[in-house]
């Protein structure tokens, strides 16, 4: 025998304990526990009516909308497995992860259908919407409406709980290095991981008032946001698409105090600012998914008081591996040190089929140990095989881990730059750019080259008003740093191309400046 577990008791406690405290803020609503529990159990009711039950696999094209947390804690409590879809995924993309994952029935907001439901078509998927009006039709065809179906069954009473290493979430890479891969991750590891990182890692408080723009399909805001502040029983501002002025007058109207986003999010809620004297509450905010250069932590500290804390993780891990604690003072440009019960350390990056550790110091490549690890990537044993050796999950990240335990991200193996034979990190190149008083933002990257190898090129987005000359900002990086590092040629842009997350693709400017 074994106990059980499911995500799914993150939002049935709080309702049970806090029925009456807000859960969610969306446009002129306020949400309670006790409601949003309510509405969760009914729509359980119509995806069992369906079909759905213990072990079935659900898809979800929703977003950040009170529908996200119904539909997804809905199928949880079933024991059904999440697979949330990547938004901005067009038909084929929709298509693929649908026959990847066995996808037995899918959820799509009204907005998405125009991709979702010919994906749902070619995949021979039943296809259930949320958000379109009574009486929908698609190009003369009715759509079952969730809703709905909700109304005609009967609420489920509770949540089943399952094993606690059963399959929760399918949560799909993005595929910057070939065809996107399932993570599959377990009821424990992101129970486990909600909870370790409440007690030391975050500090979120029940009265909190967490800003919820992070996208809920992919693991920072499905976990670090919607689950960890679902648990604290505090609530979420819902904005469904990121926008810093409209995520800044959210702030305000609703007295955030919490804030979590990617660097670029931080970088416009900082030019935000500039642009109204309204500030929210804000007493804590984490950053995370890719690197915070100090400059940027250090003006966001300045616009709205609030200390950053940077942790870094992966998909793959659930996603939290280290943080700068909330015990201990920040350490800017680090990301901290390793989670309760997760061991990181750095590993040889060139030995493939085993893990070499190396020593304190050594730059290598970041390996993760605990129980924050996904269960494997689905349908590939080969792939799982290759990412997780000896218990160790290899990163793909390069960093070195000091005497104490704090980890420095120095770069992706993939994004780093090799020029004249010698590494380049764009990271670091990065971080000396953004110190530049005209600079909001800039991403560095290699572009193909026929003597060097590749050269270095910057973007950089200008902050307001600011008109920098390239070339000065060519001289800027070289005079602090060597001479093989400093960008070649700065590109000038109103915006940098990002995925679904805010992060930035590099892929895409090596097409835009790399010809
Ligand atoms: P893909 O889905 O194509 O793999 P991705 O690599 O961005 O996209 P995620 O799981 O969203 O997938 O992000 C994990 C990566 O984000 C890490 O491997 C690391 O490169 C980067 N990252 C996360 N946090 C930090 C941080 N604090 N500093 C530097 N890099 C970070």
């Amino acid at each position: 025998g074994h106990g059980t577990l499911s995500i799914a008791a993150i939002l049935a406690e709080s309702a049970r304990r806090r029925p009456e405290a807000p859960a969610l803020h969306f446009m002129d609503q306020t949400i309670t526990y006790g409601t949003l529990w309510d509405q969760t159990r009914a729509y359980a009711g119509a995806l069992a009516a369906r079909g759905i039950g213990p072990g079935s696999r659900m898809a979800m094209i929703v977003p950040n909308v009170p529908d996200f947390p119904r539909v997804y804690y809905a199928a949880l409590a079933l024991g059904a497995i999440v697979v949330p879809v990547h938004l901005l995924f067009k038909t084929e993309e929709i298509r693929f992860v649908l026959d990847d994952a066995k996808v037995d029935l899918v959820v799509a907001a009204a907005p998405f259908l125009g991709e979702a439901a010919p994906a749902a078509a070619l995949a021979g998927v039943p296809l259930l919407t949320v958000l379109a009006p009574p009486g929908f039709e698609l190009d003369g065809e009715p759509v079952a409406r969730l809703e709905d179906e909700a109304a005609a069954a009967e609420p489920i009473e509770r949540y089943a709980s399952v094993h606690p290493l059963a399959a929760a979430t399918i949560l799909y890479t993005s595929g910057t290095t070939g065809t996107p891969k399932g993570a599959v991750g377990s009821h424990l590891a992101v129970v486990e991981q909600v909870h370790t990182c409440l007690i030391d890692t975050w500090d979120y408080r029940p009265d909190d008032v967490l800003y919820g723009g992070l996208p809920f399909f992919h693991t920072f805001g499905q976990t670090v946001v919607l689950n960890a502040g679902f648990r604290r029983g505090a609530a979420i501002i819902l904005l469904p698409k990121f926008d810093a002025d409209e995520a800044l007058a959210l702030l305000v109207r609703h007295q955030a105090t919490v804030f979590a986003g990617v660097p670029t999010n931080y970088a416009a809620m900082v030019a935000a600012a500039n642009r109204t004297a309204d500030r929210p509450p804000l007493r804590y905010a984490i950053s995370g998914g890719a690197p915070l250069p100090t400059a940027l932590l250090e003006a966001f500290e300045a616009g709205y008081g609030a200390q950053v804390h940077e942790g870094y993780g992966l998909t793959e891990t659930s996603p939290v591996a280290s943080f700068n604690l909330v015990s201990e003072p920040i350490r800017p440009g680090t990301v901290g040190r390793s989670i309760w019960g997760v061991d990181i350390a750095v590993a040889d990056p060139e030995t493939e089929d085993r893990i070499d550790l190396l020593p304190p110091e050594a730059l290598g490549e970041i390996v993760v140990r605990g129980h924050n690890l996904m269960k494997g990537y689905l349908g590939r044993p080969d792939a799982t095989a290759a990412a997780i050796v000896n218990g160790w999950f290899r990163t793909g990240d390069l960093g070195t881990v000091d005497a104490g335990g704090v980890i420095q991200i120095v770069d992706r193996k993939k994004d780093m730059i090799i020029r004249n034979g010698y590494n380049v990190y764009p990271t670091e190149v990065e971080a000396v750019l953004s110190r530049h008083p005209s600079v909001a933002l800039a991403a560095v990257f290699g572009v193909p080259h026929p003597e060097r190898g590749q050269e270095v090129h910057a973007a950089v987005v200008p902050v307001e008003g600011a008109d920098p000359d390239p070339a000065e900002l060519v001289t800027y990086v070289k005079a602090k740093i060597a001479a093989y590092k400093y960008p070649r040629v700065v590109h000038l842009v109103e915006a940098l191309p990002l995925g679904p997350s805010g992060k930035i693709l590099k892929r895409e400017l090596q097409r835009l400046f790399g010809g």
